[in-house]
């Protein structure tokens, strides 16, 4: 394994910002005390507690807990190792990576997975695009199905990297083995179909994707994790998904189709006050609104929309128009989006052509441009509105029974929405969507939200049963306020208390039963030798993901006191307490009680005894210029 230079650890620490880092994912305001905020990326929120402090070069979440440093959170939030993080920022900020000699740096085996499948991709994209591009049969065939068919411009195929996958699909396979990928890689990117047990060849090889329309699936920093790819009159007979129109990619280690969304690297961007994201049921729409100058439309991957995409979506922006055909299918998937929706916190309306029978956002937008849009949206429906015509279209002409079913039906979806305000202003709704009295519906909606609450009470008293049953978490969170913990905290916050507190505190009274004690164990250690190598740097030093958290933690605590070295001793004074007060309590239980044990010499015992309270009244001094 490569070992990457602590040097080259610290040198790229102080070269990239972590705002720089974390806003790549998290859209930051400024906060006070030189803090920056926003929307946690490691629990659903709806207003921030994730904070970043700039200048110590840490995140901490007061929702979560979860906290770290630029590494940890591009650890974290990319699932890569140290390693793949370290060497993923560096080609991010342009620092170059060195490693330790002998250690070999990364070769093809030894470079990450997931680092490798994301240059696969990018490879294959490039490649995909280039035989758009290419000047002879199926480059024309491509190009001209793109421009004359789908109607859409060149320029779009250039800026999204459309490509071609031709009828053998064999170029990729020899791309890739002249790129030298690693033999997992190649088997596990989801580009091929490589039986288990045959050896690695260009004949093994075989290409999932022929003769279709390669559509690049980006991340949401943009970089290709997948294809969606269209049947065409050239996709071959023995494809075996012949007759599907769209294959997507399997999920590889770099793709999750739940947690991805079409487009949203670049309309993350775009959005903001009175730009919605416009959420389009295909790619090929979310391209249509793109090349209208529509820049905030995304698109699910794959069919159904789930909560993890929201999730990721509220954290750039809070409103989302859905506009999906006006067909029933297109109806259907609208409504079930709505309470995911609601349930993630985004504020939801509908967009609808008045008057229109059928609408196809693509069409629309073909013919009309960017003032189709405008229209749409002069017609949009509220939330409510929009469910309760889809459940029941013509209350005038609906039973009482029929109502009341479709009530029941909007409860659930009101349910979802958090706050009390908008579940009576959507109850409202409702009651004049319905026709039905707005007294008696919120009595209904109060009976149904007592009987959701029940059942949700007997499932978590059934969770805390099982968990009552399981062992205890085996990390506890940091909550035990240890002397250790403390003089941790005065270490990281006031340096120069540590070498004095090295040279006076002897390391077995450290408890290194817990993370706390551990790094003050080393911590202390290092500073004795002059390495301290200071807050900045402090990765070679943390060995654990619970260490990391920890220093994070404390790095966010700001002790402030008037006299740190006052309080460092009356750290050390309790340490010293702890470990030597038990064993004089023993003593004089001896001493007191002669005949319980005849193997002690009452006067070794005595001895002990005066050199222990000598010890416990030698008063403490920190020598420390604080
Ligand atoms: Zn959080």
């Amino acid at each position: 394994m490569p070992v990457i230079k602590p040097t080259c650890i610290r040198d790229l620490k102080l070269r990239v910002n972590i705002a720089d880092v974390v806003s790549r994912t998290v859209t930051l305001r400024k906060a006070g005390g030189g803090q920056l905020k926003g929307l946690c990326p490691f629990h659903n929120e709806k207003t921030p507690s994730f904070n970043v402090n700039v200048d110590k070069g840490y995140y901490k979440c007061f929702g979560c807990g979860k906290a770290g440093d630029t590494i940890t959170f591009v650890r974290e939030t990319e699932q890569l190792t140290f390693t793949e993080a370290v060497e993923a920022l560096g080609k991010r900020f342009g620092v170059p990576i060195e490693y330790e000699e002998g250690s070999g740096g990364p070769s093809h085996e030894e470079r990450s997975l997931r680092q490798e499948i994301f240059d696969l991709h990018d490879a294959a994209a490039e490649h995909f695009h280039q035989a758009f591009k290419a000047r002879d049969a199926t480059g024309e065939y491509f190009r001209q199905l793109w421009t004359e068919k789908r109607k859409f411009p060149m320029e779009l195929a250039d800026e999204f990297k459309i490509g071609a996958a031709d009828e053998t699909g064999s170029g990729l396979g020899a791309l890739m083995l002249r790129r030298k990928f690693s033999e997992e890689a190649l088997r596990r990117c989801g580009l091929f179909f490589i039986y288990e047990d045959t050896a690695l060849t260009l004949h093994s090889l075989r290409p999932r994707f022929r003769g279709r329309l390669m559509i690049p699936i980006r991340d949401h920093q943009g970089r290709v994790v997948a294809f969606t790819a269209r049947q065409t009159e050239r996709t071959p007979e023995d494809d075996p998904a012949r007759e599907a129109k769209y294959v997507n990619s399997p999920e590889t280690p770099i793709f999750t189709k739940g947690n991805l969304l079409f487009n949203l690297d670049r309309a993350r961007t775009a959005v903001g006050e009175g730009k919605p994201f416009v959420l389009v049921e295909g790619q090929l729409d979310a391209l249509r609104c793109w090349s209208v100058g529509l820049k905030t439309a995304i698109a699910p991957q794959g069919t159904s929309i789930t909560e993890g995409q929201l999730v990721l979506l509220r954290r750039y922006h809070a409103q989302v128009e859905c506009f999906f055909d006006s067909d029933s299918a297109g109806q259907k998937a609208a409504l079930r989006f709505l309470p995911l929706a609601l349930k993630a916190g985004l504020e939801v309306r509908f967009l609808t052509l008045a008057g229109a029978e059928k609408l196809d956002p693509d069409l629309l937008f073909l013919e009309r441009g960017l003032a189709g849009y405008d229209e749409v949206r002069r017609g949009a429906q509220s939330a409510m509105a929009f469910a309760c015509r889809a459940t029941l279209p013509d209350p005038m002409a609906a039973s009482a029974e029929q109502k009341s079913r479709a009530a029941q039906a909007m409860f659930e979806i009101v349910a979802q929405a958090e706050s009390e305000m908008t579940r009576s202003q959507f109850l409202g709704e409702v009651s004049s969507h319905l026709r039905l009295p707005l007294a008696a519906m919120q009595k209904d909606f109060q009976t149904f939200a007592q009987r959701q609450g029940r059942q949700a009470a007997a499932r978590a008293d059934a969770a805390e049963a099982n968990a009552a049953h399981s062992p205890a978490p085996a990390v506890s969170a940091p909550a035990a306020h240890t002397p250790e913990r403390h003089l941790l905290l005065l270490v990281l916050h006031y340096e120069a208390l540590g070498r004095p507190l090295g040279t006076t505190l002897p390391h077995d009274w450290i408890d290194t039963g817990h993370t706390a004690g551990v790094l003050l164990n080393r911590f202390l250690g290092e500073f004795e030798q002059d390495a301290w190598p200071g807050t900045q740097h402090l990765d070679p030093l943390l060995e654990t993901p619970e260490e990391r958290a920890l220093v994070a933690h404390l790095m966010f605590e700001s002790p402030a006191l008037d006299d740190p070295v006052k309080v460092a001793q009356e750290g050390l004074r309790q340490l010293r307490a702890r470990s030597l007060e038990p064993r004089l309590r023993e003593i004089e239980l001896a001493l007191a009680n002669p005949h319980a044990d005849s193997e002690s010499d009452p006067i070794s015992l005595l001895k002990e005894h005066s050199e222990l309270q000598r010890q416990l009244r030698t008063p403490l001094v920190l020598a420390a210029a604080v």
